[in-house]
């Protein structure tokens, strides 16, 4: 990818109201959402419709972004600990890339918007139907609540570090996206449907003003009436020297039976003992989590 400048874009057409703070490469093997913010600031900068507030796009990991690669020295969706952030601390690529974009983010304080929300744009390696992954905390729920796509909760409270828990942590609302797998052309359609529709919930454009209704926005859209809401309920973890073969034909989200064969693990089946679904089944040589199993929850 040709180098890409921290600040991708920004809008405001003049009106106080809401911030929203997309980000998105911070693995830089998922240029994805990268592509679909260019695309909107295209157009909005083009047909200037009227928003409350502003959007700025942002990108992330910008070196591994331009190499192609997921990251340098370090995972930068790992690195977003208190401590690290209170360290100050630049002692790896992705530590400078993150008080880069915090250093971003500072020139939007709290007091310049009524409200601010993010949203950061990831892909999957495997193909996926797309997801919401959100931590419930403040109103990031509700929130999630008001898109349409499916909605995993409590995943990114397994795993430390996210940029998402730093946002949440200082008071922004939001959640991170995943489109679906990294190279794929519909992971980016769903890139750009959930943004054109995170403007509109959180910076009231009308997608009607729009010369052209986004079509990526009714794609997404389309979803609603068959949207989910999970919770993480299981995740059979590996060790380090596990060897470990998941069944071939499990995707993302795909229903799973009680007695049902899942997997081996040094050998020896591995059945399911839920009738709910699988989520993120691992088919990687690398990983220490094999899967993970989610509950379809009532939708609030
Ligand atoms: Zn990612």
């Amino acid at each position: 990818m040709k180098d890409i400048p921290r600040i991708i874009g920004e809008y405001d057409s003049g009106n106080k109201g809401t911030l929203l703070f997309i980000t998105a490469g911070i693995h830089g093997n998922e240029p994805s959402g990268i592509i679909a913010l260019e695309k909107i600031f295209n157009i909005l900068q083009k047909e200037k419709p009227p928003i409350q507030g502003k959007m700025v796009g942002v990108s992330g990991n910008r070196e591994a972004l331009q190499k192609g690669v997921r990251y340098i020295d370090e995972d930068l969706n790992r690195v977003w600990t208190e401590e690290n952030v209170s360290s100050g601390k630049e002692d790896s690529h992705e530590k400078r890339e993150m008080f880069e974009i915090i250093s971003v983010l500072e020139k939007y304080p709290e007091t310049d918007f009524t409200k601010r929300y993010f949203l950061d744009c990831h892909t999957t390696s495997a193909a996926s139907e797309p997801y919401i992954s959100v931590q419930v905390v403040n109103d990031n729920d509700e929130w999630a609540h008001k898109f349409p796509a499916y909605i995993v909760r409590g995943f990114s409270d397994i795993v430390e570090g996210c940029i998402d828990h730093y946002e949440s942590r200082i008071g922004i609302t939001g959640f991170v996206f995943e489109g679906g797998q990294h190279e794929s052309r519909i992971s980016r359609l769903n890139h750009e449907g959930m943004i054109w529709l995170a403007i509109h919930h959180a910076c009231g454009l009308n997608l009607k003003d729009l010369p052209k209704y986004p079509e990526a926005a009714i794609m997404i859209e389309d979803k609603r009436k068959k949207r989910k809401t999970f919770e993480i309920e299981y995740r059979y973890g590996l060790k380090e020297d596990d060897e470990f073969k998941m069944e071939p034909h499990f995707s993302n989200f795909q229903k799973i039976k009680t007695g049902e064969l899942l997997a081996h693990k040094n050998g020896n089946p591995v059945y399911s003992t839920w009738d709910d679904y699988i989520f993120m089944p691992l088919y990687q040589s690398q990983g220490n989590d094999g899967f993970f199993v989610v509950k379809e929850m009532k939708e609030p």
